[in-house]
């Protein structure tokens, strides 16, 4: 997920574009500012990648989920269905928006399984929030035919997966909002930046009102013009992320090919070793490719493998150890330990976190290991990576 590899003079001259009017903010200060706006350009062409009608940016890609979230409606009480294999942002989100994080099982996607969505299903289920992890995309048409029958909120958290599709759709278009982030080590960075996207106006209107203390940017040049007709709080971008993140969408295309080039080489070379299978990608066309994700038959295979890889110079992550991904290390959830007191602790019949056991989730991830693509490799460190993979699998 590497836009920080090739960060160069189209940033410089993006940034440059911003400090030399000293302009920061994205709102107002239209005298000064040159006419660049960076934020506003970098949402609409957000916008047009991915096909939306509306896009927003936010300080972070969990401000993005956060201001979402509250956009949706959804909080105190409700209940969102996430999965066990993310970034601990997604369920961070659900319990700073007041609501429930409710985990169930994963698939052979590294996705929420559409099939056990019903398993887990209460009169407070509000919502459903699927990651497309690791750059490729969950089963996201059956999970939205799910929320569909059920009257339920879907809300795709594509923080991993910027340029990935299903049939052509964007990941992230599939619900009534997706988010992004472009975090440092994201396929677009920005430092810190995060979006959403949706086609929905009021869902838009809603965003930037929220992550902007509820302005309704209606007032003209003069901020204190405007009304705030919702409680909201800060979570804006400011204009020299957006003009990094603008920079470097122009060279998503870039980035996808290489990826999509260096992960299919690696992938065609694995293809006769011992023991291997692949993730399952409902769509193989749509893949941003940021990670090679491959099964072992078993636990001790996959942790051999994972070590020889460590030893052979290619290092790549064993999810289930993982501290930030996997459930499985997640005791500060588990004992719901906040700086402040959380609105979770007060709900009755709360999952019990301590306690959790997702027994097919851990069967897939004991069996996996995820391989990150970069883009700077050259074609010697692509045949020397391949070495090392063969040499790892070695028994
Ligand atoms: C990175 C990430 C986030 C949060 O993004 P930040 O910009 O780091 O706040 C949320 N969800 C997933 C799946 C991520 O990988």
């Amino acid at each position: 997920m590497p836009g920080f590899e090739i960060f160069g003079d189209e940033e410089r001259k993006e940034v440059a574009d911003v400090l030399e009017t000293g302009v920061l903010f994205r709102y107002g200060f239209e005298g000064a500012r040159n006419g660049h706006f960076k934020a506003i350009e970098f949402e609409k062409k957000l916008g047009d990648i991915t096909g939306s009608a509306f896009s927003h940016l936010c300080s972070s890609g969990t401000a993005a989920l956060c201001t979402a979230l509250a956009a949706c409606g959804i909080g105190a009480g409700d209940e969102v269905i996430v999965p066990p294999f993310t970034f601990v942002a997604t369920f961070e989100a659900v319990i700073n928006a007041g609501a429930i994080p409710v985990f169930a099982e994963i698939d052979e996607t590294l996705c929420l399984n559409p099939d056990r969505l019903e398993a887990v299903l209460t009169p407070r289920t509000k919502a459903v929030i699927p990651v497309h992890m690791c750059g490729a995309m969950a089963r996201i048409g059956e999970i939205k035919a799910f929320c569909d029958k059920k009257g339920l909120i879907l809300l795709e958290d594509a923080c991993q997966s910027i340029g990935a599709s299903f049939q052509g759709k964007a990941l992230g278009t599939f619900g009534l909002a997706g988010c992004f982030s472009f975090d440092a080590v994201k396929t677009i960075t920005c430092g810190e930046g995060g979006g959403i996207i949706t086609n929905s106006r009021e869902i838009y209107d809603l965003c930037d009102q929220f992550a902007d203390h509820g302005h309704d940017h209606l007032g003209g040049p003069d901020r204190g013009a405007d009304n705030h007709p919702i409680i909201g709080t800060n979570y804006r971008i400011s204009e020299l992320n957006a003009a990094v993140g603008l920079a470097q969408l122009q060279k998503l295309d870039h980035i996808l090919n290489t990826q999509r080039n260096n992960k299919n080489a690696i992938k065609d070379a694995m293809a006769d070793l011992p023991d291997v299978t692949f993730r399952y990608l409902p769509d193989p066309f749509g893949d941003s490719a940021t990670f090679l994700s491959f099964f072992l038959p078993t636990e001790e295979r996959a942790r051999q493998v994972a070590a020889n890889l460590a030893k052979n110079g290619a290092p790549s992550p064993y999810w289930y150890d993982n501290n930030w991904h996997y459930y499985k290390k997640w005791d500060h959830l588990k004992q719901l330990k906040g700086s402040a007191r959380l609105a979770v602790e007060l709900a009755d019949n709360l999952p019990d976190y301590k306690n959790m056991k997702l027994e097919e989730s851990d069967a897939i991830m004991k069996r996996t290991i995820s391989m990150q693509i970069m883009l700077s490799w050259s074609q010697k460190d692509i045949d020397k990576r391949i070495q090392a993979i063969t040499k790892s699998f070695k028994k």
